[in-house]
């Protein structure tokens, strides 16, 4: 990484993690930001937590606080933030146009090799890159937030992009103490989101048809599967669940997963009077106000950079 520039596009809160993770790994990083003064007040914030970490001996990387920071600078000229750049990670909001235009004149300014990356979450590459002229090198680098305590990132190829810039992608990704996937192609939703999408749809409609309340649902979750799910997939889970591994879990329980998966109900509204009824429950233990929710938020953070020591 010695020396090497990567320029984040976009210092909200993605874009500031995705520097604290490349600072991390010992990169040059440049940040951008349309809104001016935006990028120097990013910079204020990372300043301020790199150095809580470092306090907590949460730090990742090698690198000191103050060696990780002298590392980072804020631009408010594309041209200037660019130059050099070798990875370019894109975290403008997530507007089809405003991230079409933003790789447009990303274009304009670096060489035919770097590579360009967005952090869509649910936009598709062939979407994204379209008004790009050479989409070879491009590629969508999708975060779990937040990404410093939660690792996966999945990559996600434009049908173009070439098996070097995936592969780069993923080096890249793995240095700097990232868990990436690959996917094989573009699909709605990539692979977080389809299967977190099965879980809340399913988890919706077993309270809108009173089988269990808000609050046991998400311990089924938090006691139960998600136990293992920060451990071992559900494949694996499949596989260590019977003596003699897949094949043998497939022979007990093929017939009953079909017959319950052939129970489930159509995709829930998500609206009217079960969303209403469903929010009033949540609302009981954990109300809406900016109180309650962003002290919510921090014990999430709390309890994922635990999770996360725990599995180094
Ligand atoms: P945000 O609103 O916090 O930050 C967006 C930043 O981009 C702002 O600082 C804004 O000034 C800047 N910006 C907007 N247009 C710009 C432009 N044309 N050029 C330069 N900067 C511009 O949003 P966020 O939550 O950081 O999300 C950024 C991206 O990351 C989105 O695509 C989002 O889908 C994706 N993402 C978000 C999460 C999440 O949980 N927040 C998780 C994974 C991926």
């Amino acid at each position: 990484s010695k020396g090497k520039i990567i320029t984040v596009v976009g210092s909200g809160l993605i874009g500031r993690s995705w520097a604290m993770v490349f600072l991390s790994g010992g990169y040059r990083v440049k940040i951008y930001d349309n809104q001016p003064g935006q990028a120097s007040r990013a910079i204020a914030e990372i300043r301020k937590q790199v150095e809580e970490l470092q306090d907590a001996q949460m730090l990742r990387g090698k690198l000191s606080a103050s060696e990780q920071l002298s590392l980072l600078s804020s631009h408010d000229d594309l041209s200037q933030a660019l130059e050099g750049a070798f990875f370019v990670q894109e975290c403008v909001f997530e507007e089809l146009q405003a991230k079409q235009t933003v790789f447009q004149a990303v274009e304009n300014h670096v060489g035919e090799d770097t590579i360009l990356s967005s952090s869509t979450s649910c936009l598709m590459p062939s979407n994204v890159f379209s008004l790009v002229q050479n989409p070879k090198r491009c590629i969508i680098s999708h975060p779990v937030n937040p990404p410093y305590y939660v690792r996966l990132v999945e990559l996600v190829p434009h049908p173009e992009t070439l098996p070097t810039a995936m592969d780069m992608a993923f080096e890249l990704m793995t240095e700097v103490g990232q868990a990436p996937v690959r996917l094989r192609k573009e699909i709605d939703g990539f692979a977080l989101n389809r299967v977190q999408y099965a879980i809340i749809a399913e988890c919706w409609r077993l309270v809108e048809d009173n089988v269990i309340s808000v609050k046991d649902i998400d311990l089924v979750m938090s006691e139960g599967l998600g136990m293992r799910y920060a451990f071992i997939g559900p494949i694996e889970t499949m596989h260590l669940n019977a003596p003699n591994g897949l094949e043998d879990y497939l022979g007990r329980y093929r017939e009953g997963m079909r017959r319950v998966l052939s129970s489930f109900g159509p995709i829930p509204e998500f609206d009217g009077e079960a969303a209403a009824r469903i929010n009033k429950e949540i609302c009981e233990f954990i109300p809406s106000d900016q109180e309650h929710l962003s002290a919510r938020r921090e014990r999430r953070d709390q309890l994922l950079m635990g999770l996360a020591k725990l599995k180094k």
